[in-house]
């Protein structure tokens, strides 16, 4: 899952993209509104942290110009200034959800679930394909009943796959989800992911097809 933090607190920001980091999601961090709108308009979100009090573009003129330009990324507000009035101008502005600074890493990591568990195609904790299950709560995926042991990017490049099970998925959308603005993708190191995670999936009905010049697919032996 690839997360944008818009902020300007860049200690706040460094420490927040750490602790996420942590937890396997790859994330990019900007700091004014002019960064975060080019960001948002040019690479796919899973869901966009955005504080209010923006240099250059206002948290809010940021979240009214990427809705009027059509980007639906699920959008949660920072926000020091508890105030209702600002709470309900982001809202309407069009983010889905908010947080109140300070907060606890545990409150926005559960609402990180809930808001990208809303654009999910199911709702459900648990979803599967084949013997492949992924628990949407603790992000962890089971194979056959058993835990896969998977790095960052092995998880976010297999959750990209798992999510569009049974379709391709490009090579160039594969790069986009899985590496942030600090590294430097290549076509390699995806197909370095793509063989390591063969091998964890290896001797089961699951595996990734290779569709030349198309990209990859995530398939069953039923299918
Ligand atoms: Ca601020």
């Amino acid at each position: 899952m690839r997360l944008l933090i818009v902020e300007d607190n860049l200690k706040l920001s460094a420490w927040l993209a750490k602790l996420l980091r942590a937890e396997r999601y790859i994330v990019d961090c900007v700091n004014d509104g002019d960064d975060g709108a080019h960001a948002l308009q040019t690479q796919p979100y899973d869901v966009a942290i955005i504080d209010l009090g923006l240099p250059k573009m206002g948290g809010i003129d940021l979240i009214r110009a990427t809705r009027d330009r059509g980007v639906t990324v699920p959008i949660l507000i920072l926000t020091a200034n508890d105030s209702l009035s600002h709470r309900v101008k982001g809202l309407d502005a069009g983010a889905d959800d908010y947080l109140s600074k300070p907060f606890e890493i545990s409150e926005l990591e559960a609402r990180l679930r809930a808001l990208s568990r809303r654009t999910a195609t199911s709702k459900r904790a648990q979803l599967s394909f084949g013997p492949l299950v992924l628990d949407q709560n603790t992000r962890l995926f089971e194979l056959a009943g058993k835990q896969l042991h998977l790095s960052p990017r092995e998880y976010a490049l297999l959750e990209t796959l798992f999510r569009k099970a049974g379709t391709t998925v490009s090579k160039a959308w594969l790069m986009e989800s899985i590496f942030g603005f600090e590294d430097e993708p290549s076509d390699s190191a995806i197909e370095l992911y793509v063989h390591r995670l063969r091998k964890k999936l290896e001797g089961s009905t699951v595996s990734i097809a290779t569709l030349r010049g198309l990209g990859y697919l995530l398939r069953t032996l039923e299918n």
